[in-house]
Order: structure tokens, then sequence, then C-alpha cells
């Protein structure tokens, strides 16, 4: 059985439940995006909302990428972890003003701007500092991401981005507003995405746009696809490192880049889910009826994803050895909702036993909370112990 590589014999001092990423994994996932996408001279930027640990920003801002940021504090922490601001881009559909305003005093690479409103604002925002902003346009390419539909975002249904209908008046307005400069539009169907023939139709939707554009003698200098490349959560051993290189491989064959154009990503998931473990001790195991429990010192404050989106996450006794038997994992959280795992295979589980929830390097730590006046969850890098 695999253990993966979990330095357990140190983990004594530590207090659970807490975040452990594997440092080597993180940095070989980030020299593989680097060698895949630099082959086509794309250019990635690294999604701050899926985990914005300081030590881990850093280690990503050192291998080269930029940061794509969804609110003020995000811009402010890619900036204080060493981001180059002109590697930075803006999204979100209710950014404020104070946000804007420092993302103009920074003078980020671009907003990727998603309504008419927010237009204005930014192009009054940059005149008042007598700036120009530039601006990528979030189009809504109506494309199926075929995943969960709390995180499919290209559908019209959707609240992201313009329509495209309403494409051709937003760029006539985009070009009217004096303080904005139109330097490309912006893609992002969803998350999580395993069936990369999605992309394709993003790739067939794109050049279509592009044709007609061109037609009216618009010409972008960048295409950004988003992020969503999903991970393989059953087998995180077996894949560790997303398939980088079939997905840039796929663009570079379907998407008709015009001379002169750049395309950007923004993956988040795929970058950082896999680094990371949620490590938790066992408080009691319960045996009820029909089932026993393992109940576990982390809960659904930890890591919110399997209560939020049904997910799953492979769940490993690293402290045992024994033979497997069947346990609903769960978390001491008053919520019914709080379980982790129901008909678990763990090794043989007892009392201080350690739990590995595995790839939860993305949209975990992030996401907890001190909901129950909880601590929040502490986090140790595989090179601090
Ligand atoms: C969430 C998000 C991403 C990252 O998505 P992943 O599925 O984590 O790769 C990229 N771009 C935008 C605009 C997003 O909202």
């Amino acid at each position: 059985m695999t253990k993966g590589t979990f330095p357990i014999d140190k983990f004594g001092s530590i207090n659970t439940p807490f975040y452990y990423y594997d440092v080597e994994l993180l940095e070989k996932t980030l020299n593989t995006i680097k060698a895949e996408a630099g082959k086509y001279g794309y250019e990635a930027h690294y999604a701050v909302k899926a985990n914005a640990n300081a030590s881990l920003l850093k280690i990503i801002s050192a291998a080269g990428l930029g940061a794509d940021c969804v609110s003020g504090g995000e811009v402010e922490a890619a900036i204080n972890a060493g981001f180059p601001a002109s590697k930075i881009v803006f999204a979100g559909v209710g950014k404020t003003d104070w946000e804007i305003n420092l993302a103009l005093d920074h003078d980020i690479f671009c907003f990727n701007a998603e309504s008419l409103p927010e237009l204005e604002v930014i192009n009054e925002l940059a005149g008042a500092k007598g700036k120009k902003a530039r601006i990528e346009l979030r189009v809504n390419p109506n494309v199926d991401a075929h995943t969960h539909h709390y995180i499919t975002t290209g559908l019209n249904e959707n609240k992201f981005g313009f329509s495209l209908d309403d494409l051709n008046d937003v760029i006539d307005k985009v070009i009217a507003l004096k303080n904005l400069e139109f330097v490309g539009l912006h893609f992002h169907i969803g998350s999580q995405i395993t069936d990369l023939s999605c992309y394709e139709d993003l790739c067939v939707k794109i050049n279509e746009l592009q044709d007609e554009l061109e037609k009216r003698g618009i010409q972008l200098k960048n295409i950004n696809i988003g992020g969503g490349l999903g991970i393989n959560y059953e087998h995180p051993n077996h894949m560790p490192i997303a398939d980088f290189e079939s997905y840039f491989r796929l663009f570079n064959k379907h998407l008709k880049l015009r001379a002169g154009q750049t395309l950007h990503c923004e993956p988040g998931r795929s970058v950082v889910a896999q680094c990371g473990s949620l490590i938790t001790k066992v408080t009691y195991v319960k045996k009820g009826k029909e089932k026993q429990f393992a109940i576990v010192d982390a809960g659904m404050t930890d890591l919110i994803r399997p209560a939020l989106y049904d997910a799953y996450h492979r769940i490993e006794n690293i402290s045992s050895d024994l033979a497997e038997q069947t346990y609903d994992v769960v978390g001491p959280i008053c919520e019914s909702s709080d379980v982790f795992q129901k008909g678990c295979s763990l090794n043989e589980t007892k009392r201080g036993d350690y739990l590995a929830l595995r790839s939860a390097g993305a949209y975990g730590e992030i996401m907890a909370s001190r909901y129950n006046l909880r601590k929040l969850p502490g986090s140790v890098l595989s090179t601090e112990i």
C-alpha cells in the first residue's frame, strides 16, 4: 500500500489539523507548466484564489508564472509574494473602487472586465489618475464544461462575462472610452474540466469570433483562455501532475492565433491541488449499529469541498498497515454535511492515527473558516520539517 511521502515521524510536534505541502511536487508541476507552455510561447498566470498561502505564492512567483487575481486582497498578496505587476491580471464581476484604484496604482497587466458599468468606472478612475487601463473583455462563450453546476461558468445562464450577442456593442464602447486600452478577450468556462474536448469547443468559438472581429478591422493582442484544467482526485499518486502537455498541445492545434498575439492561461487547481494534503488526527472511533465512524479533528471548516460540492478526496490512514475496514470519516462540526467520506476503506484505524486527505492543495486552506469558533488549520511545507 502506498503511504505517499509523509514524514509522519516529524508530525508529532505540529498541531492537527494542518495542511502539508510537498514542495518538490509543486516545483515539478511548475517546471512542467513552464516547459509545456513555453513550447508555444504561452503565458501562465496562477489563479491565486486556489491557494494564497504566502509561502506557496513565493515559490510560484519565483518559477516565473504571473498571477490571476479576483480581489484587491489577492492583488496585494501577489505583489507581496513577488509577482511583477506586469504579470498580474484582475478578474471578477464586482470590483469595487478601492480594488480598481489599487490595481491602477500598481499598473497591473490588465483588468478582465465583465460589465458595461464596470468599464465606465474603470475609465473614470483611470482618468482621475491620468492613466490608461488595459482591458480584456470577459466573454461568456456558452460552452458547456460538463462539470459540477457550481463550477460551470461559461454558459449563458451564468453571471460571468459578456454574452456573444452583446460583444460588438461592448467593443465599440471600450474603444470609445478614452482612458481604456482594449487589449484582448478573456474566457473561463469552468473548473475541474477533465474532458478536454470542451476546450476544443472553446477554440472553435474563439476562432469564429476572431474571424468576425477581423472583418471589423479589430486586432487583439491577447487571448486569455482562463483556467479549469482538472486533476485526478481518485488516483493522486498515479497522476500527480496534470496533463499539461495535452492541454497546451490542444490549443496549439485548434486555436488560430494571429501574428503577434499571445495566449494567456490561468491555471489554479492544476498547479497546487496535488501537492497539498490535509493531515488530521482521529479523535474517536465510534462503532454504530450498522457502521463505524472515524471522527477526526478536521471538519468542513478546514476543508469544505466535500460538504459544498460533494467532492471526493482520497483518504489514507498514514499511521496504520493493518487490514482495511470500512468507516464513515466525519468531522466534529454541528452540521450533518460535515462528512468527508462515507464507506471509506482505511487500514484499521484507532484513536490518535493520522489520516491524510489527499489532493487538498486547491480550494482547501484558503476556504477555511472559523465557524464554531474553531482555530484555522495550520500549514507546513515539506522543506520546513
Ligand atoms: C477560478 C478561476 C480560475 C482558476 O480555475 P481552476 O479551475 O482552479 O484552474 C481561472 N480564471 C478565472 C477567471 C477564475 O475565476
